[in-house]
């Protein structure tokens, strides 16, 4: 499987995951959501159905006459109420009375039953379909032949003549019961809507999801698809770089075997080219190795505070004698009082030898070359400055790639691997550092390094 097809399955796989996780959230917090509302809703309406209840049993209870049988008293208490196997003229006003304010009137109906069970009187608006006979229980939903739900409670009604009931062989001390309910006509045509709401919107958002997914698992995975082009690009470049001194190296050693053994000094000769190429491989093995140690952060050795000028002053002094066999004038400036950065002293001198080597390196013979030290409130720059050939902007940005060079052939012929500034970039950003160029093609270079100082001592 090639990497492309690799990494658009991880894609997929990614955008597939997120979706499926994302959808089942959304779609159990809709769910959720959509359950609190409907309960939210059906408890306000039963809490709306008490009350109106409390209110109507209250203000009739002490009206209740005796009997239960009391057509004409409860015509007069209930004048709105048909009553029971008599002509019903509807004039609802009762429930009107008890229901300003608080729902559609026409949603609500009420029925009196005695104690027996039997209908004394109901509104004229009760569901037809509603048998005569009462149901003791408090709470009831039905549907009636035309599909509408209704839901309907029932409570005690007591008479202040009870007593008198009671002695008079009614075993049960009740009146009668008041029923009260209404429609659900509005109710369920909300949670029809609600329900449409969601059952259009969930897809919607689901799809959504979906594409957004896709999208994000394209982000997720650019960095990784990036850093594996890369980590492709160097393992190419690496095994480029590897491939031509170990071809020459092969090509001399095969020149010295054809050679005779009594031609020793042309021998001697072949030998030091394959020395030279061995050490060229050695160095770029080195730097290979130093470079991945760098990356994966492995040298376990702790920060301790470097003295700066020291370590300007100890590869200047290194440098030294190099410089003056290019003819070039290497110098340094250096401020009185010690600076100290924290970091590995090491790695902070082979950042710096690389900057002065390349400094000497690409730099005309009588040219100058200075390195100095400052320091600024709290941090350090240290600065490499030549009179070399310059760098051009376009190849400024790219110097501190592996294996780049501005001119490869001229970079070989002095022994550089194009690494030496990856690897300052990577121990500059090891010691959260700042290493940057600026350079004008003919004029020369500067390369500085600005470090974080821990302790100085002026
Ligand atoms: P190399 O081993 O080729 O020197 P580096 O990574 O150290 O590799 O440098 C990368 C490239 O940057 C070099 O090939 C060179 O072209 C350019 N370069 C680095 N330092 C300087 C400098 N001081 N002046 C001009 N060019 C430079």
């Amino acid at each position: 499987m090639n990497s492309y097809s690799l990494f658009r399955r991880s894609r997929l796989r990614l955008a597939l995951w997120y979706a499926g996780v994302m959808g089942v959230i959304l779609s159990v917090s809709g769910l959720g959501m959509y359950r609190a509302m409907v309960q939210t809703k059906w408890a306000g309406m039963e809490r709306e159905i008490e009350s109106i209840a409390g209110t109507l049993h209250d203000s009739v209870e002490p009206l209740l006459p005796p009997s239960e049988e009391p057509t004409a008293v409860l015509q007069q208490i209930f004048p709105d109420l048909c009553l029971s196997e008599q002509p019903c003229k509807a004039t609802p006003t009762l429930i009107q009375r008890h229901t300003i304010g608080i729902s559609d009137r026409t949603t609500y109906y009420i029925r009196l039953f005695n104690h027996q069970g039997k209908l004394l009187a109901f509104s004229p608006n009760q569901p037809l379909s509603l048998p005569p006979t009462l149901n003791r229980t408090s709470w009831q939903t039905f549907r009636t032949a035309n599909g509408i739900r209704y839901h309907q409670f029932t409570t005690i009604l007591h008479s202040a003549n009870t007593h008198t009931l009671a002695n008079e062989a009614n075993a049960d001390s009740s009146w009668g019961y008041l029923q009260i309910g209404r429609t659900l006509e509005h109710f369920d045509a909300e949670i029809r809507r609600i329900q449409w709401i969601i059952a259009i919107g969930l897809p919607i958002a689901l799809s959504l999801v979906a594409t957004s997914s896709w999208w994000l698992s394209g982000l997720a995975m650019q960095p990784i698809y990036h850093s594996y082009q890369q980590q492709q690009q160097f393992t190419a470049n690496a095994a480029h770089e590897l491939r031509s001194p170990l071809a020459s190296l092969l090509a001399t050693v095969e020149a010295i075997l054809r050679i005779p053994q009594s031609n020793q000094q042309d021998i001697q000769i072949m030998l030091h080219t394959v020395e030279r190429q061995g050490r060229r491989l050695s160095h770029l093995i080195a730097d290979l190795l130093l470079l991945t140690s760098l990356e994966q952060n492995s040298s376990s050795k702790p920060f301790q505070p470097c003295c700066l000028n020291d370590l300007v002053s100890d590869l200047t002094e290194e440098f030294l004698e190099l410089a003056t066999a290019a003819d070039i004038n290497l110098t340094c400036q250096i401020p009185t009082c010690e600076i100290y950065a924290l970091g590995n002293e090491s790695q902070l001198y082979r950042l710096v030898s690389n900057l002065i080597a390349n400094a000497i390196q690409y730099t005309p013979r009588g040219g100058y070359v200075t390195v100095s030290l400052v320091r600024s409130d709290y941090t350090a720059v240290i600065a490499v400055k030549d009179t070399g050939i310059g760098i051009g902007l376009a190849d400024q940005e790219r110097i501190f790639d592996r294996f780049y060079r501005v001119d490869s052939n001229r970079s070989r012929k002095n022994g550089g691997t194009g690494l030496g500034l990856a690897i300052a970039v990577a121990i500059a950003q090891k010691h959260q550092a700042h290493l940057k160029v600026e350079s004008q093609v003919g004029i020369g270079s500067i390369f500085t390094l600005e470090v974080k100082i821990v302790l100085s001592n002026t």
